[in-house]
Formats: structure tokens, C-alpha cells, sequence
């Protein structure tokens, strides 16, 4: 299996990103999940463009490679 950094969006997505800063990518099934779960593709100000699933109960997408920055709030 071959690893892919790039996240794809077509141009409709491209749009919904600029309108919303989130943009759903599609469901996304991890090791350890029994489910999956809603993916969304975002820009992190550091590492540009990355996916993420919502956390917690406000639902934040936090930027995947930025995990050193959770706790701020
Ligand atoms: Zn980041």
C-alpha cells in the first residue's frame, strides 16, 4: 500500500474550502475504529493543506501534524 501525503480536492471542494475553511472529504475508516468517520480537509497555517476528523464535543479539526498544539485554549 502506498501512502498519500496529497490531499485531492476538485474544484467544487476547492470552492466549498474557500467559502467554509473546511471542506468534506469523505468517510475515512482508521485502524481500531469500528466505524468511520466524516473527514474533512483543511489548511493548517504550518503544513498547508491536511485532513482531519472533528474532535470533541465542538467538533474542532485540529491539524494532524500539528498534535504539540492541542491544548491551547
Ligand atoms: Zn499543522
Amino acid at each position: 500500500m502506498q501512502v498519500r501525503n496529497m490531499i485531492e480536492l476538485t474544484l467544487f471542494q476547492k470552492i466549498i474550502l474557500k467559502l467554509q475553511g473546511h471542506v468534506f472529504i469523505g468517510n475515512r475508516m482508521k485502524q481500531g475504529w469500528k466505524k468511520p468517520l466524516p473527514f474533512y480537509a483543511f489548511k493548517c497555517e504550518t503544513h498547508g493543506l491536511v485532513e482531519d476528523y472533528p474532535h470533541g464535543y465542538n467538533e474542532r479539526l485540529e491539524c494532524p501534524k500539528c498534535d504539540s498544539s492541542h491544548d491551547e485554549h
